[in-house]
Parts: C-alpha cells; sequence; structure tokens
C-alpha cells in the first residue's frame, strides 16, 4: 500500500521548490494506484507500453501518463493517442515515429531527451554530444516536426551511495539543459523541464536544478 506521509511529504517538498512530483507507479495495481489519485496525485510515471494502455483503459481519464522507460519505435502508437509526456526519448528515429503517430492522432505530444550520466546500468540515452547532435538535426527538420514539442530533458544518476558522484552528474545535466536553451530554445517557454531525481536522490536534485522528479519506491513500497 501506498505509503501517504511519505506521500504528503514529497508533494509539499516538490510545491516549495516549484517541480513536479511523478508518482512512479510500474507494477502497481490499479488499486494502489487509485489511492494516490484520490490524494490528489495526477501525474503518474510508467515503464512498459502494455501496462500503461491497460491502466489508461482502467484509471480515471485525467491522470497525466509519462512514459519514462525504453520505447520501442513500433509501440508508439499504442500510447500516442493519450500520453502526456515521454521522457525517454532516445534516438532521432523514435522522435520521428513519434511525430508521425502524434500527427495520426492530430495531437502535439510533449517530449524529453534522455542523457546518460555515466551510469554502466542505464544502456539509453545521449551523450552531451549525441544530443547537441540530435538538436541540429531538429533544428533543420522542425517544419517535418511539428507534431512534437521538446520539454527538457531527463536523466537518472549512478546508482551509488557517493554523493558526490551523484552531484556532479546532475550538476553536469543542469549545465547541459541551461547551454541547450541558449543554443536551441532561446524564447521558446515550453523548454522547462529538467526531469531528475528518484527516490534515493530526490533531495540533491532539487538542489540542483531539478523541476521534475520521478519518485516510484517511496510513494509505493520497495517493487518485487
Ligand atoms: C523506476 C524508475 C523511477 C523510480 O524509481 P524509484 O527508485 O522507485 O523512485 C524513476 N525513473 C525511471 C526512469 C525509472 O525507471
Amino acid at each position: 500500500m501506498a505509503d501517504i506521509q511519505a506521500y504528503q511529504q514529497l508533494l509539499q517538498l516538490t510545491k516549495e521548490k516549484k517541480a513536479t512530483l511523478v508518482a512512479v507507479s510500474k507494477f502497481k495495481s490499479e488499486a494502489e494506484i487509485q489511492a494516490v489519485y484520490d490524494l490528489g496525485q495526477k501525474d503518474f510515471g510508467e515503464n512498459y507500453v502494455q501496462e500503461l494502455v491497460n491502466k489508461y483503459a482502467e484509471l480515471p481519464k485525467d491522470i497525466q501518463w509519462h512514459f519514462i522507460g525504453h520505447l520501442q519505435t513500433n509501440k508508439v502508437k499504442y500510447i500516442a493517442p493519450f500520453v502526456h509526456l515521454i521522457q525517454s526519448v532516445d534516438s532521432f528515429k523514435l522522435l520521428k515515429e513519434i511525430n508521425k503517430q502524434a500527427e495520426k492522432s492530430n495531437r502535439i505530444i510533449s517530449v524529453l531527451l534522455q542523457c546518460y550520466l555515466g551510469d554502466e546500468d542505464t544502456k539509453y540515452g545521449f551523450d552531451e554530444k549525441e544530443t547537441i547532435e540530435l538538436l541540429s538535426y531538429y533544428d533543420a527538420q522542425k517544419d517535418a516536426l511539428k507534431n512534437i514539442k521538446i520539454k527538457g530533458l531527463m536523466g537518472m544518476a549512478t546508482n551509488t551511495d557517493d554523493e558526490y558522484i551523484i552531484k556532479s552528474e546532475f550538476m553536469k545535466l543542469k549545465d547541459l539543459f541551461e547551454i541547450l536553451k541558449i543554443q536551441y530554445f532561446l524564447g521558446d517557454d515550453n523548454y522547462d523541464t529538467l526531469s531528475m531525481g528518484m527516490s534515493s536522490d530526490f533531495n540533491l536534485a532539487l538542489e540542483n536544478g531539478s523541476t521534475m522528479l520521478r519518485i516510484g519506491s517511496t510513494i509505493f513500497g520497495k517493487r518485487i
């Protein structure tokens, strides 16, 4: 069952810092999600397409679903009609497919570019150079990609107890976020989201410029 007290504390903290709290509900039941929804939570994050599609069908329609896992291009079509924010764009091919499916659904889909922060466990995402490369492509083809909106970056810090490493990775991502803003998104108010911070490192993330936390186990308990 959800830890209501932990949830309320996170809510308070994110409000103070003007950040968005995304409750990561992968592997959690619809009843567990509904309980957190009933506390007022609207943003939920999922990692798997089929699981997300099933939950979308069963749960309240005003939930804003975030996709945060690795997304295969052939599965974009299943979530394109309703997904709120795809946080895990890790290739230009995927970006183009999201645009195509968004057009089919008559929507503009918001996305974040997933950046690789040096965790060996995280196989997906762009490094700094690749992020810049992708944005130059994007810039050159903007007119053909009018059904997507790039809102910012997402990153996951290395899974370590060493706060120094985590902090330096978050600082690096924040720097990249600001550099890209100047280079590619000057005057674009849509570019405002830096998604970093999970259960183990959300305080460090907020201290280093996060505008969006993705919190699973602190709210819902450990996943099995
Ligand atoms: C599972 C997951 C989270 C949440 O992790 P917790 O440690 O349970 O808070 C956040 N971001 C991504 C990308 C995830 O896959």
